[in-house]
């Protein structure tokens, strides 16, 4: 069997930002910022050309990696460089982090690919997201599955994500602002959670919160560079656990949520 993570380099998914991450310069030099006149499930129109031609270049880069062809196909519909405003179009396409404000950072294209494909996802699922930051990897989700919630401990962040993704027709998703270390245990069970944001061990309340038959893709370990993709499922009330390679993302901040 093709294992999940087929990249022998550590993944990076949102890391802390550093100096170089600065460099936005590519062949485009300009950025402009389209409103999309479609909804979220069609390939966005009005936007710049030269937009559908990076995306499409990384699609087919990620299709090297990426065998679930609903993961690529939602990935190719979602437009990276409206959840990334100050950065040009060309760098919204590059595969690699890049900042968002706060301090924070919008994943890797390729992890995301990565995390969505090993949520194996039918479609119809309810999902429950810890770590909303742009809102982009709660977009490629909108389109994959039936309900996405989706949180967010930087209020300035759940808030502009909030207004994105209404802006960008993507109804199924709510964004909380808020501590994700609790869940959202008023909208549980939830068939797939996804954390976008490393805790050093897995918050109880996750596999809790998680339905039978329901997996939970999470990074796990201290800040930096030991830190491991896992995946949990849960069958017959007991969880086994998968592990999908190194990865580097944000320590998930304790928040107000009691631990
Ligand atoms: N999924 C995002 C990228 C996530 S970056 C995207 O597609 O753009 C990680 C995010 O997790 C950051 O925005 C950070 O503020 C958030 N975060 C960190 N700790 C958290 C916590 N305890 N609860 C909720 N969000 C948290």
């Amino acid at each position: 069997m093709r294992p999940a993570l087929m990249a022998p380099f550590v993944l990076v998914g949102c890391q802390p930002l550093v100096a170089t991450q600065s460099g936005d310069s590519g062949p485009s030099t300009s950025s402009p910022v389209t409103s999309p006149t479609t909804t979220a499930r069609a390939i966005p129109q009005g936007e710049p050309e030269e937009a559908r031609e990076y995306r499409a270049e990384l699609i087919r880069s990620l299709a090297r990696e990426i065998h679930d062809g609903r993961v690529l196909d939602a990935m190719g519909r979602v437009p990276r460089h409206l959840f990334m405003p100050r950065a040009t179009v060309w760098r919204a396409y590059v595969d690699d982090p890049a900042p968002i404000g706060h301090g924070q950072t919008i994943s890797q294209p390729l992890i995301v690919a990565i995390m969505t494909q090993a949520l194996d996802l039918q479609g119809g699922e309810r999902v429950l997201e810890i770590g909303t930051g742009s809102g982009y990897q709660a977009a490629v989700l909108s389109l994959l599955v039936s309900e996405v919630y989706t949180i967010e401990v930087v209020s300035d962040l759940a808030d502009e994500a909030r207004s994105r993704l209404q802006t960008l027709g993507y109804a199924n998703v709510q964004v909380r602002d808020g501590d994700g270390y609790g869940g959202w245990p008023e909208q549980a069970p939830f068939d797939r959670i996804i954390v976008t944001a490393a805790p050093e061990e897995v918050p109880q309340e996750l596999f809790d919160e998680l339905a039978e038959g329901g997996i939970l893709v999470i990074p796990v370990g201290p800040n930096g560079w030991k830190q491991r993709l896992l995946r949990f499922r849960k069958l017959n009330g007991h969880v086994s656990r998968e592990d999908l390679g190194p990865v580097a993302f944000v320590p998930m901040v304790p928040g107000t949520s009691a631990r």
